[in-house]
């Protein structure tokens, strides 16, 4: 996500290093450089022709005695136009006054609104929510099966309602819809999020549909689900969607991919509404609020501790993690059953990619982002099974290893005699390291080095 974006504006501020003051010729290179930056990453051609005035003009405008050199100041400045595009504040979530509080899902067919109508479901769910699912896409039974399969995966009240025999059109929708939204009073769900029919492409009766869902259901939410794999098609059909039903937000799928990242920067500047969540993969907890300044410290190369430290939060148990600390400190206790149940830990929370992404990408991180490009993602997978292959005892003592049994395992865990050395040799490592830093050995050694 941004990686691209992220580069090239690095790049055109290293240019600006070591000038003394910014002048117009000065800048005029490096705005040059930031305007090819953000068309290349499909940025709105409007949103970056404003966007670069208002640095221009900051840059001049701000010359007065500063304590920052030019290129921190643009830096800075970018770094506040770009949050100022994305609507600087994180976009609250709307619920009505009196309870089911609706959400229509609006978009076209395959970018992801059904998938996303789960996860919006779970995040709720997470959030002490009771929220209820249904799909009015009575023109595809498939889609409506989908939903019924994304519900049950997550554990979601679904509402199925009956449609046998009936011809599939917009009365049907509108029965649908309004028993919907009695079954969730009934269920004391306080949301209703509704899936609705996605075309290939925008046509009249599809907005007439959505007006018809909008003044029925009165919700408090029109999210519209753009694919951001689609760049400026998504843009445009934000657009229209917008013109129609007045949207309340969007949410952009597939940031996984190597979308450019140029919908999400035009979005809000081209429809008015802001992004409110981003999907990140295909399953369901692959999902997180859009947070302006958070997702503009990623472009601007400064990482997004921020959403790590929740992630680590939400996914990780403390409880383990205090016990895996008093144990690794202690010395000998560190087993490779603890090893495995770290890297289980470890796992639960993403892949090794989209961690090492979230962390700077220039300061003392620098260099990280190759690391990124080299990370093998299968390197957990073998070994955790190099460990699942071992017995019981040996897991808790690794001397019990010798040669013939490490070729068992190796053997049993489809890795080599090598790969299993390896693990063996950095969990040595590691037990040592933790022995040291336990016994209070680094402490001191530090202490030695600043004395
Ligand atoms: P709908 O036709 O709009 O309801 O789209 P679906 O929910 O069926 O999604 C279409 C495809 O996109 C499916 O294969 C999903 O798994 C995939 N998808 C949805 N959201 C994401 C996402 O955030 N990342 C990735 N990589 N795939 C996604």
């Amino acid at each position: 996500m941004f990686e691209n974006l992220s580069d090239k504006l690095q790049r055109s501020f290293k240019n600006l290093r070591g000038q003394g003051t910014i002048t117009e010729e000065n800048i005029s290179d490096a705005l040059r450089e930031i305007r090819l930056a953000l068309l290349e990453s499909d940025v709105n051609l409007n949103v970056v022709t404003e966007l670069i005035e208002h640095i221009r003009a900051r840059a001049l405008g701000e010359q007065v005695a500063t304590a920052l050199s030019p290129s921190e100041q643009i830096v800075k400045i970018v770094h506040d136009e770009l949050v100022n595009v994305l609507g600087k504040d994180t976009a609250r979530f709307q619920k009505s006054s009196q309870p089911p509080s609706v959400i229509l899902m609006a978009g076209l067919q395959g970018s992801g609104k059904t998938t996303t109508s789960g996860k919006l479901a779970q995040w709720l769910k997470k959030a002490g929510h009771r929220p209820m699912l249904v799909s009015v896409d009575v023109y595809r039974p498939a889609a409506r099966e989908q939903l019924a399969i994304v519900a049950t995966s997550i554990n979601a009240q679904l509402y199925k309602g009956d449609t046998k025999g009936e011809p599939a059109d917009s009365k049907l929708v509108e029965r649908l819809a309004k028993e919907a939204k009695r079954e969730a009073a009934n269920y004391g769900c306080d949301i209703l999020i509704v899936d609705t029919a996605g075309r290939n492409h925008i046509d009249d009766a599809l907005m007439a549909e959505m007006a018809m869902l909008k003044k029925l259901l009165n919700p408090s939410e029109i999210l519209f689900v753009a694919d951001a794999m689609t760049g400026q098609d998504a843009v445009n059909s934000a657009k229209a969607f917008n013109d129609h039903l007045t949207i309340t937000g969007a949410i952009l799928t597939k940031m996984d991919g190597d979308a450019r990242g140029g919908a999400a920067l035009s979005i809000r500047h081209v429809t008015g509404a802001p992004i409110k969540f981003l999907g990140t993969g295909e399953k369901p907890d692959a999902f997180e609020p859009f947070h302006p300044d958070r997702i503009v410290s990623r472009i601007m190369g400064h990482g997004d501790i921020a959403t790590l430290l929740e992630r680590a939060e939400s996914t990780l148990d403390r409880g383990k993690a205090e016990q895996f600390a008093k144990k690794a400190l202690s010395g000998d206790g560190f087993s490779l059953d603890d090893f495995r149940e770290q890297l289980r830990q470890i796992k639960k929370m993403g892949s090794m990619k989209s961690i090492l992404k979230m962390l700077p990408s220039v300061g003392p991180f620098a260099g990280m982002q190759q690391a990124v490009e080299n990370v093998d993602e299968g390197q957990f997978t073998r070994v955790e099974s190099i460990i699942n292959s071992m017995t019981n005892k040996e897991r808790q003592n690794h001397e019990l290893i010798n040669g013939s049994r490490r070729k068992r395992i190796a053997a049993g865990s489809g890795t080599t005699v090598q790969d299993v050395n390896n693990l063996l040799r950095q969990y040595g490592q590691m037990r040592k390291m933790f022995k040291t830093m336990g016994s209070g050995g680094g402490i001191k050694a530090q202490q030695r080095m600043m004395s």
